[in-house]
């Protein structure tokens, strides 16, 4: 394998910075570019070890470094690798890699330290997508389970329906070759009940996905409402910080302001619009046309009443636009003498909270209303599951094959129909875990790794 070479930390001024190097000559380019300090030779060090040194390129001093030896098969990619953590500056971390490519080092790709790392068997592909879902965690749920996955969580149950399979098709195939045997497994009913129960388990790993889901890529989410009600208060009490332009003059968010803002465990990725309501004035009309577009892309609505003031046309005509969706009615403004008629509201809406967003009073519920309509509890944070939809995609085309051959063994088809489908659902799963896979899906999987990485 050639040796590859690529900055490892951001790519941004920091307090140290660490360019890594793996491959067969990870060593010797490393003796070209970084002297130890004392008699110290890069090639007599031993893994895990480290040496303080200079870095330098054709004799030019470059830095102070410090050099970490792995040795092979002890790493993260399994190969002799040399991590060199030097002064966080851009310029001088990019002159060090430059000096390690110039010594016969290349380029890493985008993910290419994992991807040799899963190719050396060092990881199975679900826990390498799971470096992947640590590196984006943006909270300590979703970092929990992209550990869980890491740790080989759903690999080991995946694995666990391999091997039950594998047993079936091998019980089938000897059954094939020697029917006069008596094999008492492969009788149709041993085979019905196993593989229901392989049905089940797989079915148990996507059953909480979309829970998954949300907590990983957080919800798409528009806050709505008639200008006015306090729609960029309660966006910026979100958020944490003045984003949005806050007025009392009716209008004043003309276009739509995105933020990623973490309530509780999940993120919402949401979205402040121009107020709905009738307008000539022809930009605002425009963000209000986006903000109807929102409402029927996002996944989850806040729709915000203004609690101090009666009920009016335009927020009837909200109420009716949003009825279907995952909605949390938001009745803001609960500081001042409330003349809302609440009623027309809640015969339309489940999900009511009262709240001032001016005083930063009532997030608390908020939080735990959006917790309840997305399912999101402990339990299902720590249940394991498909961590991405390659992973569903996998399980979905096995539990399809395995309940076809229930199906098949239903209507008293031939074993040996019912063995070319199981092999098919055997194939799903090893794609799955990546025992066997071809070169495309590995190159996509970690063509969305960071370089570096
Ligand atoms: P938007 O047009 O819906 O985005 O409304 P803004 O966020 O710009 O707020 C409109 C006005 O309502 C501003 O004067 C805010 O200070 C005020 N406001 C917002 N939230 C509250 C609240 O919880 N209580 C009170 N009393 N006033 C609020």
């Amino acid at each position: 394998m050639s040796t590859i070479a690529a900055i490892s930390t951001p790519d941004a001024p920091g307090g140290i910075a660490v360019i890594r190097i793996s491959g067969d000559d990870s060593i010797k380019v490393a003796e070209k570019i970084f002297s130890p300090y004392g008699d110290k030779k890069v090639c007599d060090m031993s893994g895990y070890t480290c040496a303080y040194g200079i870095a330098h390129d054709n004799g030019e001093r470059l830095d102070d470094c410090i050099l970490t030896v792995f040795k092979a098969p002890h790493s993260y990619t399994g190969e002799d690798v040399v991590e060199i953590s030097c002064h966080g500056g851009l310029y001088v971390t990019r002159r060090i890699l430059r000096a390690a490519l110039k010594n016969g080092a290349i380029n890493a790709e985008a993910g290419e330290f994992t991807k040799r790392a899963f190719l050396n068997g060092k990881l199975d592909l679900t826990q390498a997508e799971a470096v992947m879902d640590i590196i984006s965690a943006k909270g300590e749920r979703e970092l929990k389970m992209a550990e869980n996955l890491r740790e080989g969580a759903a690999f080991k149950r995946v694995d666990k329906c391999s091997e039950r399979l594998m047993k079936l098709l091998g019980d089938l195939a000897a059954w094939a070759d020697y029917p006069e045997e008596d094999i008492p497994s492969v009788e149709p009913e041993n085979l019905r009940n196993e593989l229901s129960d392989i049905s089940a388990e797989l079915g148990s790993l996507i059953k909480n996905y979309d829970c998954g889901r949300i907590l990983r890529e957080g919800v798409s989410t528009a806050i709505i409402g008639k200008p006015n009600v306090g729609k960029s208060t309660l966006f910026n009490c979100l958020s944490g910080f003045n984003r949005s332009i806050v007025t009392d003059i009716a209008g004043t968010t003309r276009d739509v302001v995105e933020e990623s803002v973490s309530i509780g465990d999940i993120t919402l990725r949401l979205s402040d619009t121009a107020g709905i309501h009738e307008t000539n004035d022809v930009i605002e009309g425009m963000g209000v046309d986006i903000a109807e577009k929102l409402i029927d892309s996002s996944e989850l609505i806040i729709a915000v009443f203004d609690g101090g003031c009666p009920l009016t046309e335009d927020d009837l005509y909200l109420i009716n636009k949003i009825n279907n969706k995952n909605t949390v009615a938001v009745i803001n403004k609960n500081d001042v003498e409330q003349k809302l008629d609440i009623e027309l509201i809640s015969d339309k809406l489940k999900h009511i909270v009262y709240l001032s967003a001016k005083e930063n009073k009532g997030i608390d519920e908020l939080k735990n209303v959006i917790e309840n309509i997305f399912e999101i509890n402990d339990m299902t944070i720590n249940s394991v599951s498909a961590a991405n939809e390659r992973q569903k995609r996998c399980i979905e085309s096995a539990i399809d094959c395995i309940d076809n051959c229930i199906l098949a063994i239903d209507n008293g088809e031939m074993l040996d129909a019912i063995n070319v489908i199981l092999d098919e659902a055997e194939q799903h799963i090893l794609e799955l875990t990546g025992k066997r896979i071809t070169n495309e899906v590995v190159d996509e999987v970690f063509s969305r790794f960071c370089v570096g990485k």
